[in-house]
């Protein structure tokens, strides 16, 4: 068996494309669009890279969007004060605080100052709590990618063993979560796991650890549907995943790329989190 190709790219392309008609009615209806601030520290240049991305996408949906660079001498006081203005200015409906931050800043403080109805990024305790108690809320874009990824190749996690390799806070434990929410048995790995063990049995499969081609072909079981979340730089520069894809691709009925598969997704669910947001706040 070759297992077929979940192509990110192109679904979140269709995402964005939803979402279009709906910011366009909130903006009919309320004078403005739907509107993102993202904040970034210092010169990580992942995050400068990530923060452009999103920056571009939101302007190509004609969102409101705006970027606040700071030096990397900021202090605390000063990045909670423009937190703070962000959760008081009516145009924000989304405030991104793009990770990592300068170590002298407390993450924690920061992410918990951003006001959860405008936390899109969904990483906010409130909106982990809601999501722990099955409750509507703004889900971790990377999790939620991945989820509409299985709706789209139409895979119901009810009664499913799910395995998901990484407890992280941004993807592992908010995917088990929405799997536990979707009614799939889930088993979640971390670094003290038999991960061989717990992989041969799953259905479904997500990987997010950030160990190049840790989870070895031969492991996944034929016919499950393996979700690879790793973006792991080789030395050679290129991209690679948590799984050895060749392989995994002969005995999976489904397999997302690297890059192109859960990537682009994220940044099109956290598009979709400022819709919702915009939503809840012009109601
Ligand atoms: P993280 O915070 O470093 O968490 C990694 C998790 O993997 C931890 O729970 C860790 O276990 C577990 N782990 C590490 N080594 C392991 C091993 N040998 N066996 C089993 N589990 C192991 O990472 P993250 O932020 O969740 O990100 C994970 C990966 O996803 C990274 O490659 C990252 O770049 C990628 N990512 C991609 C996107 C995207 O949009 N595509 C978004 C976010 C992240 P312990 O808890 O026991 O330490």
């Amino acid at each position: 068996m070759t297992a077929q190709l979940i192509d990110g790219k192109a679904l979140a392309l269709k995402v964005r494309e939803g979402l279009k008609g709906e910011a366009q009615q909130i903006a009919t209806r309320r004078g403005f669009a739907p509107g993102i601030a993202v904040v970034r520290v210092g010169e990580d240049p992942a995050s400068k890279v990530y923060v452009t991305s999103k920056k571009k996408t939101a302007e190509e949906l004609g969102f409101g969007s705006w970027e606040h660079h700071l030096d990397a001498t900021i202090s605390q006081a000063e990045l909670l004060a423009l937190v703070a203005k962000l959760n008081a200015d009516p145009q924000v409906d989304g405030i991104l605080v793009q990770l990592p931050l300068p170590k002298h800043i407390d993450s924690n403080a920061v992410l918990l100052a951003v006001d959860p109805a405008k936390d899109v990024d969904g990483f906010h305790p409130v909106n982990a709590g809601h999501l722990f108690q099955g409750r509507p809320g703004l889900v971790a874009c990377t999790p939620a990618g991945v989820m509409r990824m299985l709706e789209e190749i139409r895979f119901n996690p009810s009664g499913k063993n799910a395995v998901v390799i990484g407890r992280s806070n941004i993807v592992g434990r908010p995917m088990a979560a929405l799997l536990i929410n979707a009614s799939a048995t889930v088993t979640v790995c971390h670094s003290k796991s038999d991960v061989a063990a717990e992989v041969r049995r799953a259905e479904l499969v997500v990987a997010a650890v950030g160990v190049k081609h840790l989870v070895k072909g031969e492991w996944v079981k034929p016919g499950a549907v393996v979700i690879d979340v790793g973006m792991n730089r080789g030395a050679d520069g290129k991209l690679a995943g948590d799984v050895e894809f060749e392989p995994a691709k002969e005995r999976a009925a489904f397999i997302t790329p690297v890059p192109g598969g859960v990537g682009p997704m994220t940044i099109a669910m956290l598009m979709s989190n400022t819709v919702a947001a915009a939503r809840a706040r012009a109601k």
